[in-house]
């Protein structure tokens, strides 16, 4: 008998991506199948699981079966430092190739572990685009994992296929997105540039966009009820399968234990003493504020802004008249004496918290003192915005962050735009400081109480409902895993049954 369980039982190897914000939302996916009984390997390198690793022992203590199987980088091989096996904030630049070349040299052994391990179906990063191969040798299907909003892939998708950027006279005259189900506008500095003026990466992306025709289908960390038309078009345009999960973390993190272990501590340059006292420490702020007073102010685990820049957030946080919770990342190398002037004053007037590098921040953002967020969209910090029922300020960067404001802004009606007008390189910031009027103006809209401020809460407060419905029994989300595991099992069975 229980030889057979175990013939029966489906395995999946899970592989997400070296960098914190494609670990997070993936490594949650995993751990929800393994909830619903699916034996699940987690494939990383050493430095990465970290991340994770507390989430996987809580996971495991309850029974579930899942692991993480670790690869050690071979950082020495490409000329990196030890434990440099990351695209993090702290990754210089001339790093990047070096961690591609690492990856590349374990691709072998992650194949070979796929066969090793027997797995049933993989479930890739976006960025493994050979992971199609490797599972069609194998007869197996490769799932791959989107990092982005159904949005997002759709608008990506208008852009590269009609070139609406092609057809105005400047870098600012706005165009629609043709082909969408809503009338998205948009102006050419705030599409990526490798979509502008094609590159190696805009290659990376061909390829990726290639091997996802050729795989089973995707899995995005959203949910129909939010964005139901883009799920709809998606599916459509790009010819293949694909199922919401999400929100991920909302429904993998619902014990205190582990939205804890969530906070990020377990990064091995957050372990520095002292951090699990500043996280109570933040907590016990907000403990100390009524309702739907504070703001939030994050740009995500990718970013820090130059001096300049941090000069008008500051002031604008202080012209604001509302309390705030300001996660702040400085550059090395600037001068942060104004930073710790700042500091210590809204520390004497009670008025704000900055918290230094990392922040625990499914904690925080499910507060009830929380009253809203300042966001650079990014989507992991969206779904879990939404999970929390905030409207949002939003404060594109880099990425898809762009197309994902259009979502909070044009589509879901429960964001601000702070206005920026161009899309940057990640970790390179232009000629664009945004003005602390700009700011200001977004922070009263998203923090006041006029009608349309009340409305965009409303809304988002009834986003969250349908969030915690997807999740549950019966709910979208919840149905498309039931289903999605079904699938996969027959799957299975076909194969052992030669069919
Ligand atoms: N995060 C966190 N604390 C921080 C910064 C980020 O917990 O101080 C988490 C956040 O909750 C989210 C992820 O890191 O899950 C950031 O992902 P997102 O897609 O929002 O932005 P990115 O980091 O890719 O720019």
């Amino acid at each position: 008998m229980a030889m057979e369980k175990e013939n029966h039982e489906l395995r999946a190897i899970f592989v997400p991506f070296l960098s914190t914000s494609h670990i997070i939302p993936l490594v949650d996916m995993a751990r929800l199948f393994a909830m619903h009984d699916v034996d699940v390997t987690i494939l990383t390198t050493s430095h990465n699981a970290t991340i994770f690793q507390k989430s996987i022992d809580l996971d495991s203590a309850r029974g579930r079966p899942i692991r993480t199987h670790c690869l050690k980088f071979p950082a020495s091989m490409v000329g990196l430092p030890a434990g440099v096996e990351a695209f993090n904030v702290d990754t210089r630049k001339d790093m990047l190739p070096k961690i591609f070349m690492g990856l590349a040299i374990l691709q072998p052994e992650m194949e070979s572990l796929f066969q090793q391990l027997n797995a049933d179906f993989i479930v890739t990063d976006m960025f493994y685009p050979w992971s199609v191969d490797a599972a069609a040798k194998l007869g197996i299907p490769r799932i791959m994992f989107h990092g982005a909003s159904y949005l997002a892939r759709s608008a990506l998708h208008s852009v590269q296929h009609y070139k609406p950027y092609l057809k105005v006279d400047s870098d600012s005259e706005k165009f629609v997105l043709p082909g969408l189900p809503h009338e998205l506008e948009m102006t050419r500095l705030q599409i990526p540039e490798w979509v502008r003026t094609p590159n190696l990466y805009t290659e990376l992306m061909r390829t990726i966009a290639e091997s996802e025709k050729r795989s089973y289908g995707s899995l995005f960390n959203s949910f129909y009820e939010l964005e139901s038309d883009y799920y709809v078009h998606y599916k459509k345009v790009m010819g293949t399968k694909s199922w919401g999960l999400g929100p991920v973390s909302l429904w993998a993190n619902q014990d205190a234990s582990d939205k804890a272990a969530r906070a990020g501590r377990g990064q091995a340059k957050l372990e520095q003493k002292g951090k699990e006292e500043e996280d109570s420490g933040c907590l016990k702020w907000l403990h100390s504020k009524p309702e739907n007073s504070v703001l939030y102010v994050s740009f995500g685990s990718m970013s820090k802004f130059p001096s300049l820049q941090l000069v008008e957030i500051a002031q604008a946080l202080e012209d604001s008249g509302h309390d705030f919770m300001w996660v702040v990342k400085k550059k090395d190398g600037e001068d942060g004496s104004f930073l710790e002037e700042f500091e210590k004053r809204v520390k004497a007037s009670n008025k704000g918290y900055l918290i230094w590098g990392w922040a625990p921040q499914l904690l925080i953002l499910e507060n009830p003192a929380i009253g809203g967020i300042v966001t650079h969209c990014g989507w992991n910090t969206v779904m879990e915005s939404v999970n929390a029922g905030l409207a949002m300020a939003t404060w594109p960067m880099f990425a898809e962050q762009f197309f994902n404001e259009k979502l909070l802004v044009d589509a879901l009606k429960i964001g601000v735009a702070v206005g920026v007008k161009e899309w940057r390189k990640w970790q390179q910031f232009g000629e664009e400081v945004v003005k602390k009027d700009q700011i200001a103006k977004a922070i009263a809209l998203l923090m006041g109480n006029g009608e349309e401020s009340v409305e965009m809460r409303r809304r988002a407060r009834e986003l969250s409902d349908a969030a915690k419905r997807a999740i549950k029994f019966g709910g979208s989300s919840h149905t498309n895993l039931l289903q999605l595991i079904q699938e996969l099992e027959s799957l299975k069975l076909d194969r052992i049954n030669g069919k």
